[in-house]
């Protein structure tokens, strides 16, 4: 069967949702293989095996892992050359879709980035315009390289061998122009991570920057805390913490809106969640068009009865 490389997602090993989506679209295509570039394999092993990787292509060498995302291009092309994949698959951020093009260019490829679908013939969907249209495309010329955005499939299990193999790609000097000098891990909040959560609640322009109600209420649920581009512009929140249209694509069991108007910019990240909460001082606020649950009132008030409440009830 021809092989489907996926450009694996991790954390010092710690594998990503985005990865283990990838590997249940790309058993849909053809005989998944991840490619792991930097440490932490051991860490990774049995999640790319329980999501299907049939092979797993290690690449390890400094001249890839001491340096920005060239090499990783050059080193997956040297993979597209030996193994002639049906598609490269990578996960949509700003990071793997510059891989992505560069990848496209060096094998004179096709390239498509933030699919919300893949199908198994490759054509894909993209939803644009903050959402109100779907494009389908697909690439016509070379190996298929598609960048997917975070919750575009739901993992599904297989058992794969994830026979590793450690790859040496060779990397030029002008792949190496551009060093890391360090790396420091961001402090963790103890949260869970937003496009993984299966609760998100977030805050907008009508929190006035004080997120304590948000996060208190966060905290009582187990979830991720989002902000809308409204927070984050005025400095309230980090900016990785957007969601929206030019911010994160979200798709939980749960969404609470709080203090947010529901520009469609937001709704483009948010929209597909599973049941829509929000909670607006004022009853005409466009996200009530959206919601299954509307709170009408202050989220001053209206979040720290609630988070009572989850805490009395959970004892
Ligand atoms: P507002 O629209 O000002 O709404 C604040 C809401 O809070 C109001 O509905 C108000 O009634 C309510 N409120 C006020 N006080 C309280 C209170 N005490 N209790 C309860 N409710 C209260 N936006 C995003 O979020 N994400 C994006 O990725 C994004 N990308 C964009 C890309 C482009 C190209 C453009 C042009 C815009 C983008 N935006 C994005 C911005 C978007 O258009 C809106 O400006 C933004 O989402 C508004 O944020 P908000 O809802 O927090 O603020």
């Amino acid at each position: 069967m021809t092989e489907v490389l996926v450009l694996v997602d991790h954390v010092d090993g710690a594998v990503r949702k985005t990865t283990t989506e990838l590997l249940t679209i790309a058993a849909t295509i053809g005989e998944p293989s991840a490619v792991f570039v930097g440490g932490g394999f051991d860490a990774a092993r049995d999640t790319l095996a329980r999501y299907g990787a049939a092979k797993v292509y290690r690449v390890e060498t400094p001249d890839v892992t001491d340096y920005l995302v060239a090499p990783v291009a050059e080193a997956l092309a040297q993979l597209v050359e030996r193994t002639s994949p049906a598609a490269v698959l990578l996960p949509s951020n700003a990071e793997t879709k510059e891989v992505a093009a560069r990848l496209a260019i060096k094998t004179g490829s096709g390239l498509i980035t933030d699919a919300v679908a893949v199908d198994p013939d490759l054509t894909t969907t993209q939803s644009v315009f903050a959402g109100s249209y779907a494009v389908r495309s697909k690439v016509t010329t070379g190996t298929p390289v598609i960048t997917v955005k975070p919750n575009s499939a739901t993992p599904q299990e297989a058992p794969g061998a994830a026979a590793d193999e450690v790859f040496e790609p060779v990397i030029s000097d002008a792949a190496k122009t551009a060093r890391v000098t360090e790396r420091t891990p961001r402090a963790s909040t103890g949260r869970p991570d937003l496009t993984e959560a299966a609760i998100v609640v977030s805050g907008g322009r009508g929190t006035n920057g004080d997120f304590a109600a948000v996060e208190a209420f966060a905290d009582a649920l187990g979830a991720a805390v989002g902000a809308s581009r409204a927070a984050v512009d005025a400095g309230w929140y980090p900016h990785a913490n957007q969601v929206g249209q030019t911010g994160k694509t979200v798709s939980p069991q749960l969404y609470v809106a709080n203090g947010i108007s529901g520009a469609i910019q937001h709704r483009a990240g948010m929209q597909t969640s599973k049941t829509i909460v929000a909670v607006n001082k004022d009853e005409e606020a466009p996200i009530f068009e959206l919601v299954d649950f509307g709170v009408v009132g202050d989220l001053f008030s209206v979040l720290p009865k609630a988070t009572e409440g989850i805490q009395q009830a959970k004892g």
